[in-house]
């Protein structure tokens, strides 16, 4: 299910994740990589990624939390799902 709404959505929110790649330090790009990799460790490995995983989404650029917000806000209202693949 998608309209042309979801498919705005899915395209922001691209962008805006491909914009808080570049413009993101090396310290929150190397958690992203390193949680990424710890998939599949074992229990402490998984701790290790939960706070990795909040050190980076900290520095979350707020473009991206709007998006957010546009994609439930839509979602609720419509019923659609929207999907989206980096
Ligand atoms: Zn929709």
């Amino acid at each position: 299910m998608s309209c042309m709404e979801c498919e705005a959505i899915a395209q922001e929110l691209r962008e805006a994740y491909a914009e808080a790649w570049t413009s993101s330090d090396q310290a929150s790009k190397d958690a992203w990589i390193a949680t990424y990799k710890m998939i599949g460790g074992t229990d402490d490995d998984a701790v290790r990624a939960e706070e990795l995983v909040s050190a980076a989404k900290s520095r979350e650029p707020r473009r991206i939390n709007q998006v957010l917000c546009r994609k439930f806000a839509h979602e609720v209202r419509s019923g659609h799902k929207v999907a989206w693949v980096v």
